[in-house]
């Protein structure tokens, strides 16, 4: 078990990110209840995990499909509200064990990816929730469909595989003011219309939620610094 005071300060750390997404959601004029917190749960252990489970908490996504395999079967067989979300990027090969274990995947971004879903989707008869990502900065190298791409994506995911798509998701450049990339991707999802939003992170959640955040995906503000990094 994690010591108590590990507990304690998860705990504390927990509450404060409520509170913070609280005041932001009601400084919008936005109710706070539209706005879910994603505990971002890469490289911690189960036990951290249930501690915040333990308070309450059921929505948290994980990076890596084999990460996300090794520590969340048992904590799914115990708290069976659980929702996982995959927040990483996935690849076609890794598709038949997402679709088991996780909720909502966030990280769709091109065709052949949404075509593998859907057959998993078939296969398993499990329909699961979607995200695109956008590579909102349209940076070189990055995961994420383009903007101007983004609208050609959703049709074919959801007229030729019928995938439930629900919002979009990005990561901004980092090293630059968010903001304009928050606020390009929540026209994007308006044009699309798309009620789904996930952006923010620990560095800039209360600015994504200014911006229409329906989603934020919060780390580091309730575990501390990761030990090592994941992608
Ligand atoms: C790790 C991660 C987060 C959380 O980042 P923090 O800065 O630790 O809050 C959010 N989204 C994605 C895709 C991540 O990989």
């Amino acid at each position: 078990m994690e010591s108590l005071s590990l507990a304690n300060s998860l705990e504390q750390r927990y509450r404060a990110v409520v509170e913070e997404i609280v005041r932001a959601a009601r400084q919008a004029n936005r109710a706070p209840e539209k706005v879910q917190l994603v505990i971002a749960s890469k490289t911690q252990s189960a036990d951290a995990i249930e501690v915040l489970i333990q308070l309450g908490h059921r929505v948290f996504g994980e990076n890596r499909v084999q990460e996300a395999q090794e520590k969340w079967p048992l904590l799914r067989a115990k708290y069976p509200d659980v929702q996982l979300h995959l927040i990483g990027p996935l690849q076609t090969n890794k598709a038949k064990e997402a679709v088991h274990l996780f909720d909502v995947i966030e990280t769709v971004d091109r065709e052949r990816l949404a075509k593998v879903l859907a057959a998993e989707q078939e296969k398993q008869n499990k329909k699961l929730r979607y995200m695109i990502e956008v590579n909102i900065g349209a940076e070189e190298q990055k995961s994420g469909i383009m903007p101007n791409a983004a609208m050609f994506l959703l049709g074919q995911c959801r007229d030729v595989y019928g995938l439930a798509v629900e919002g979009l998701m990005c990561i901004p450049p980092v090293g630059q003011q968010a903001s304009p990339y928050f606020a390009r991707l929540a026209k994007l999802a308006g044009d699309l219309s798309l009620p789904n939003l996930s952006m923010g992170m620990t560095s800039d959640f209360p600015l994504a939620i200014q911006l229409g955040a329906t989603h934020v995906r919060v780390g580091t503000a309730i575990f501390g610094h990761r030990a090592v990094a994941a992608g």
